[in-house]
C-alpha cells in the first residue's frame, strides 16, 4: 500500500482517501481508511450529494480492491480455440498493435472500432476518443451509454439547446412543492438520494412516481400511475390535455421564453381523459389528481429515467414530458425543471468528450467544421485527418465480422456480452471477430471471449475527474497504486499509441489530460476550461459550463435564457405510437428489465461482492400472482421465458407489485438468465437506444423449452 501518495492523508496515523464511490450517477463522496491488514475500509463522507449516505454497494466497494478474482496480467490465446494463458504486457500489447496494423491494411481503418463505457473516467473517455481518431484514425467507437441516457440527451439538445442530466443541483428538490417522477427506482437504485425527497415530503410537497412496478420508491410516493409498458407519449400528452382544459398553463411563460406551443396544444386535445386511461391503464382520477398536482404546485419539477428512455420511442417520450414541463412554465425557474436522473457513474462526463461516435470533446459535433477545425487544432492533427461519425453502439455491434462491419474491436471497461440487447446474437457477432481485445478488471463474460484481455487498474488505483447527475464535475482520488502486473487504461492507451506510432499526442497522465480536456472543451457546451483539480478539492466539485477559473460554475441552467440560438426552449408534437411489440398470441406478455438494490450494470464487479451476491443469488422474474396461477406457477420454481430474440431461464418470483400483464426481469445477471436474451434491438430512430424496457414475451413453467 503507497501511503506516501499525495492524495491520501495520514489522519489519526492511518491513512485515509476522500474520494467517491465507484459505481453510479451519484458519485457518494466516501472516505478510505487503511487498516493494517493492507486493506481499504470505507467510511462515511459529508459530501453535498450524499450527505454521509451511501448504499451497500458502495460500502463494500473496497472489497473488489483485494479480491481473489481480479486480473493481474495480461492473458492472449495462441488460436481461436485454444484457453487464455498468461503473457507478459508487452507481448500482448504486440499482439493488438499486429492485430490493428494487419486488419487495417487489409480492410481500411475503420475494420478496427472501439467500445467504451459510461464508467471511465473524463479523462479515459476523452483520451479513447482521441485514441480512436488519432491513432488509429477510425470512425467506429461508441460506448455503453447509447444504452443507457441517449434518449433524454437527444431531447434534451432538441428542446433546450443543451443536454445536462439535471439542470439544477439535488439541494433544490426539498423546497420543490410536486415532483413527477417518471420510470425511475431510486430508492433500490441510488437511496441516498432518497433524503431530498423525503424532505420535500416532510415540507408538504407532493410526490408523482410512474412505472410499472409498485417499487419501494412508488410506496415512498403520495400518487402511484402504474402506467402500461410502452404508453409514456400518451400518459404525457394526456396530463397536458387536462392541464391545457382546467387552465393550468402559464401562456406568460409559453410566449416569452418557447416556440411551438400552438401545434402542441391542438395534438394534446386527441388525448382526452378516457382515452388515455384505456392506452395507459391508469385510471381517469389518478390522471386528473396528477394534473392537479403538478398545475396547481407554484414549483414542479418532472424527472424521467430509463423507463420511457429505454424504448424505441424514447426521445419522443421524453419530449412528451418535456411538453407537459414547458407548458405548465415550469422550466427555467429556482426549484423547477425537467431532467434526466443518469445512470452510469460518469453517464454524463461520458457522454461530453468524444468517445460517441458523432462527438469531439466538448460536447462538440464530428460533423461540424468549426468543431473540426477547432479540436484538430488542439490535438494538433489535420482537420482532414480526422474521421467522420460512425455507426452507433448497437449498429456497430451488429455488424461486427460482417461485410462493412469491424473486424478487431477494442473494449474498455465494457460488459457487452450480458449488456447489449439481442445478447445471444451479439456473442455470435463477437465470435465473428478477427480480434477482440478487452480491457477490464475482472473476466467478465466478454473478456472470456477475447483474443487478448488486459488487466486495468481500479477506480481507487488511478485519479480522474467524473461529472455527476448534477453536472458537477468530482474527482476520484487515488489511494494506492495498481498492483503489480496491472496497469490504468491511460497507459494502456498511451502504449498502444506509441507502438502505433501515434504516441506523442497523448498526455502523460490523467492531471495532463485533463488539461487538454480543459483546452479542448473551452468554448464548447460543456465547458470545462475553469476547473481545475485543486478547485474540485477546495469546492466541493463545480459544475459545468464553468468557462474561466474565476468563474464560479453553473448550478443552475436556463434561468435566463436556453442554449438554443434565440434563447427559446422548443415544443415538439409527439404523437403516442406503440412499442415495436406488444402482447400477442404468441407472446401474451409484456417484458420489462431494470435494475436492483445490490448489484450495479452487469454485475461484472458487483457480482464478486460476496455480501451483495448474497442478497440475490442469481436472475429471477417478477410474476403477479394471478398471472402465476394462470400458468401453475409457484414461488421459487423454475421458469422459461421466450421472446423472439431467445429464452431466458429463471426463477419465479412472485408479487402483486407488478402489472398482472408484466414481467419484470433484473439486468446484472449472466448466463441463462441474461435478460438481454430476451431484450428487443429496436432502435430510436434519433438517439439509436434500444427497446429495453418493453416487448412481448411468453412465460412457461419449467426449463424445457
Ligand atoms: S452505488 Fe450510487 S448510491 Fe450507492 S453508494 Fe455508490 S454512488 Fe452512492
Amino acid at each position: 500500500m503507497s501511503l506516501g501518495l499525495p492524495d491520501v492523508a495520514i489522519r489519526a496515523g492511518a491513512a485515509v482517501c476522500a474520494t467517491h464511490c465507484p459505481y453510479c450517477s451519484l458519485q457518494c463522496g466516501m472516505h478510505l481508511r487503511a487498516s493494517a491488514n493492507d486493506a481499504w475500509s470505507v467510511e462515511e463522507r459529508d459530501f453535498p450529494t450524499n450527505r454521509g449516505g451511501l448504499c451497500q454497494k458502495g460500502w463494500t466497494s473496497a472489497e473488489l480492491l483485494s479480491s481473489p478474482e481480479r486480473l493481474r496480467t495480461p492473458l492472449v490465446r495462441d488460436s481461436r480455440s485454444a484457453p487464455l494463458r498468461p503473457a507478459s504486457w508487452d507481448e500482448a500489447l504486440d499482439r493488438v498493435v499486429r492485430a490493428i496494423q494487419r486488419i487495417q491494411t487489409e480492410h481500411g481503418n475503420d475494420a478496427v472500432g472501439v467500445f467504451g463505457g459510461g464508467g471511465l473516467t473524463n479523462e479515459k473517455a476523452y483520451l479513447l476518443g482521441k485514441f480512436a481518431r488519432v491513432a488509429l484514425r477510425t470512425s467506429q467507437i461508441d460506448y455503453n451509454g447509447r444504452f443507457c441516457m441517449s434518449s433524454a440527451a437527444a431531447a434534451g439538445l432538441k428542446a433546450f439547446g443543451l443536454d445536462r442530466g439535471l439542470p439544477f443541483p439535488l439541494a433544490d428538490i426539498p423546497r420543490t412543492e410536486a415532483i413527477l417522477l417518471v420510470g425511475s427506482n431510486l430508492a433500490e437504485t441510488m437511496p441516498p438520494v432518497m433524503q431530498y425527497f423525503q424532505e420535500q415530503k416532510r415540507l408538504g410537497g407532493s410526490l408523482i412516481v410512474v412505472d410499472p412496478r409498485a417499487t419501494p420508491t412508488a410506496a415512498a410516493s403520495s400518487l402511484y400511475l402504474q402506467i402500461t409498458p410502452g404508453t409514456d407519449a400518451a400518459l404525457a400528452n394526456g396530463l397536458l390535455n387536462i392541464a391545457i382544459k382546467d387552465g393550468y398553463i402559464d401562456e406568460a411563460f409559453i410566449a416569452a421564453r418557447t416556440r411551438g406551443f400552438d401545434e402542441v396544444r391542438r395534438l394534446a386535445s386527441a388525448y382526452w381523459p378516457a382515452r388515455v386511461e384505456r392506452i395507459t391503464g391508469i385510471p381517469e382520477e389518478q390522471l386528473q389528481l396528477a394534473a392537479s398536482r403538478l398545475g396547481r404546485a407554484k414549483t414542479a419539477i418532472i424527472l424521467t429515467a430509463r423507463g420511457p428512455e429505454q424504448q424505441s420511442h424514447g426521445v419522443n417520450n421524453v419530449l412528451a414530458y418535456i411538453n407537459l414541463a414547458l407548458a405548465l412554465g415550469k422550466v427555467g425557474k429556482p426549484h423547477c425543471g425537467y431532467g434526466c436522473l443518469t445512470g452510469q457513474g460518469n453517464g454524463q462526463g461520458g457522454r461530453e468528450h468524444g468517445q460517441k461516435a458523432d462527438q469531439l470533446p466538448g460536447y462538440r459535433r464530428l460533423d461540424d467544421p468549426a468543431d473540426r477545425a477547432f479540436i484538430s487544432g488542439v490535438w494538433g492533427v489535420a482537420e482532414t485527418d480526422l474521421p467522420w461519425p460512425g455507426k452507433s453502439a448497437y449498429e456497430m455491434l451488429d455488424a461486427m465480422g460482417a461485410a462493412g462491419g469491424v473486424r478487431a474491436l477494442l473494449v474498455v471497461g465494457s460488459n457487452l456480452a450480458v449488456s447489449a440487447p439481442r445478447a445471444a446474437h451479439i456473442e455470435q457477432r463477437l465470435d465473428a471477430l478477427d480480434f477482440l481485445v478487452v480491457s477490464d478488471f475482472f473476466l467478465s463474460e466478454t473478456a472470456e471471449r477475447a483474443d487478448v484481455v488486459l488487466p486495468s487498474a481500479q477506480w481507487a488505483e488511478e485519479e480522474g475527474t467524473m461529472t455527476n447527475l448534477e453536472g458537477r464535475v468530482i474527482l476520484r482520488q487515488r489511494a494506492q497504486d495498481p498492483p503489480p502486473g496491472v496497469r490504468t487504461d491511460t497507459e494502456m492507451l498511451a502504449a498502444l499509441a506509441e507502438r502505433l506510432g501515434y504516441g506523442r499526442f497523448i498526455p502523460a497522465g490523467p492531471s495532463a489530460i485533463f488539461e487538454e480536456l480543459r483546452r479542448a472543451s473551452a468554448g464548447g457546451a460543456a465547458d470545462y476550461s475553469g476547473i481545475t483539480w485543486d478547485r474540485i478539492r477546495r469546492e466541493d466539485g463545480i459544475f459545468w459550463p464553468c468557462p474561466t477559473e474565476d468563474h464560479p460554475g453553473t448550478p443552475r441552467l436556463f434561468l435566463d435564457r436556453f442554449a438554443t440560438p434565440d434563447g427559446r426552449a422548443r415544443f415538439h408534437s409527439v404523437e403516442f405510437e406503440v412499442p415495436m411489440e406488444t402482447p400477442d398470441h404468441d407472446y401474451p406478455l409484456y417484458l420489462t428489465t431494470g435494475r436492483i438494490m445490490a448489484q450495479y450494470q452487469s454485475g461484472t464487479q458487483t457480482r464478486r461482492v460476496p455480501e451483495l451476491l448474497s442478497r440475490t443469488r442469481e436472475a429471477f422474474v417478477e410474476i403477479h400472482p394471478s398471472m402465476a396461477r394462470t400458468y401453475g406457477v409457484s414461488e421459487g420454481d423454475a421458469v422459461s421465458l421466450t421472446t423472439r430474440r431467445g429464452t431466458a431461464r429463471l426463477t419465479a418470483r412472485l408479487t402483486d407489485s407488478i402489472r398482472m400483464d408484466t414481467l419484470f426481469v433484473p439486468f446484472h445477471f449472466a448466463g441463462k438468465g441474461r435478460a438481454n436474451l430476451l431484450t428487443n434491438p429496436a432502435l430510436d430512430p434519433v438517439s439509436k437506444m434500444p427497446e429495453f424496457k418493453v416487448c412481448a414475451v411468453r412465460l412457461e413453467k419449467g426449463t424445457q423449452c
